[in-house]
């Protein structure tokens, strides 16, 4: 598939599947490809409290297998929602977010790099060495990427190589620069996706090279500059670096194959999303408002931000420990709470109180944005406090020449109550919750998730793959 027949490819699935996604482009090549991405969602394009996956293919310009395979992927996920229980999950309960291509100019030269030479998954700014920190330099298809990232929270991803089979995870380099298994934070959660990815393959889990089919990056060969350590330094981003084919550029006639052995591996990494880990939202306990709040987790050094339009969060975890869970957020108080996350994922709602003290309680004030609370259509309590205060005056003023009016009709006037409705009464924090929708328990409550299916990775799975039926996980 050239470049031209991919972008129709992606244009046609559009049209076709225009019910359950949506058309849009990143950014250009050097030689001005568009960077066509396909969202598949119920709501495409539209914010939900959801998580997001993104897949990119063809980073290197000469491992095509990845774009066909997502291009597949694309059009099976059309093809089966409403009749297969994964798509649909997919469908309704994540954003998949597609690139085929990132390496276009590559891909039409055939060679690793873009067209200027430039290694793309060696682009990103490093963590431990200041390479790639210059902007002018970086690539026009880093910096979409970079973009891209700043405009959607994605809560985990994978990038689609060839030339091995295994399942590569952070960090991708080591701070010595020896070859040595380094692990990142979240090392724990990264073998457990990594594992769904190889152990829902048709062999990569057997492989002879790597255990598990899994691998450190930095035990593998460090690198320096790639994309997979900068997503979850810089955009708490969960990536994971897949090399789907020990054959670079395969024969096409290989495809369906390449296709049916990575299709169940790449359905189960994006349902993880939604059948693991710790999800809810983060509300502030005056007004109901969602909060952008930090989620820690207790001996991980690594922060997860909850979203700003719904304070829903995603945090993935390997499921079969405990963990203690603390949100925080500038103004509040913070909450913490004890899970053991089993088999299934886990729904944890927080409602955050302001912190007490004068300083401290006008932080809350001025970030609170209900319809009945401190702030109206956005006014402070200050400037609403002078308008009724301008507005009672006038009143006062009317009732006075009334008063005079009435003493010079009649000798003896009769007092009237005067009652003046500025705005609908404040009500209390408890009542404004009530009237929401979104119906939030008093912290801490734990509930069960409405994604009810099972996760440890079976031994045996390959008979369970060969029968066409799903990874319990
Ligand atoms: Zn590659």
């Amino acid at each position: 598939m050239t470049n031209s027949e991919l972008e129709k490819a992606v244009k046609q699935f559009g049209q076709r599947c225009s019910s359950i996604s949506r058309i849009y482009s990143i950014g250009k090549s050097v030689n001005g490809v568009k960077l066509w991405v396909m969202e598949i969602s119920d709501n495409p394009g539209i914010e939900e409290s959801e998580p997001a996956f993104k897949f990119i293919g063809n980073v290197h310009g000469d491992e095509p297998v990845g774009r066909e395979l997502l291009m597949l992927l694309a059009n099976w996920l059309c093809d089966n929602y409403m009749k297969d229980p994964l798509a649909t999950l997919i469908i309704k309960k994540v954003h998949l977010h597609i690139l085929p291509t990132m390496n276009p100019d590559g891909f039409s030269l055939r060679k690793r790099g873009n067209t200027n030479n430039i290694d793309l998954n060696r682009d990103f700014p490093d963590q431990f060495f200041p390479v790639n920190d210059d902007l002018d330099s970086r690539q026009p298809e880093t910096k979409a990427i970079m973009r891209w990232l700043k405009e959607i929270r994605f809560t985990a991803s994978a990038t689609l190589h060839g030339g091995a089979l295994v399942a590569n995870f952070p960090w991708d380099g080591s701070e010595n620069q020896k070859k040595q298994y380094y692990a990142c934070p979240d090392d724990t959660t990264f073998r457990y996706m990594a594992s769904v990815y190889s152990h829902s393959h048709h062999n990569m889990s057997l492989s002879t090279e790597f255990q598990e089919g899994i691998t450190n990056g930095a035990a593998w060969y460090p690198i320096y500059g790639g994309m997979q350590d900068w997503n979850y330094i810089h955009a708490g981003c969960f990536e994971l670096t897949l090399e789907i084919s020990d054959v670079k550029w395969p024969n096409s006639t290989e495809l369906p194959t390449l296709w049916e052995y990575n299709r169940m591996s790449m359905l189960n990494l994006v349902a993880s999303l939604v059948k693991t880990g710790v999800h809810g939202r983060i509300l502030s306990t005056e007004c109901g408002q969602p909060l952008p709040a930090s989620v820690t987790i207790k001996g991980i050094n690594y922060t997860v931000k909850a979203g700003e339009a719904f304070g829903d969060y995603h945090r993935m975890l390997a499921p079969g420990e405990s963990y203690e869970v603390t949100v925080s957020m500038l103004g509040y108080q913070s909450k913490t709470t004890r899970i053991l996350l089993e088999d299934e994922a886990m729904s944890v709602d927080f409602i955050l109180d302001p912190e007490e003290g004068p300083g401290k309680q006008k932080q809350v004030q001025s970030g609170c944005s209900c319809s009945y609370g401190v702030e109206f259509l956005g006014w402070t309590v200050m400037e609403v406090s002078l308008l009724v205060m301008v507005i009672l005056a006038f009143f006062c003023i009317l009732l006075r020449r009334k008063t005079i009016f009435h003493k010079q009709r009649q000798s003896v006037g009769q007092k009237r109550a005067l009652v003046v409705h500025l705005f609908p009464p404040l009500q209390t924090a408890e009542e404004a919750r009530q009237e929401t929708d979104w119906a939030p328990q008093l912290h801490p409550v734990l509930s069960r998730s409405l994604y009810s299916a099972r996760l440890p990775i079976p031994p045996g799975l390959l008979a369970e793959i060969n029968d066409s039926s799903y990874l319990n996980f």
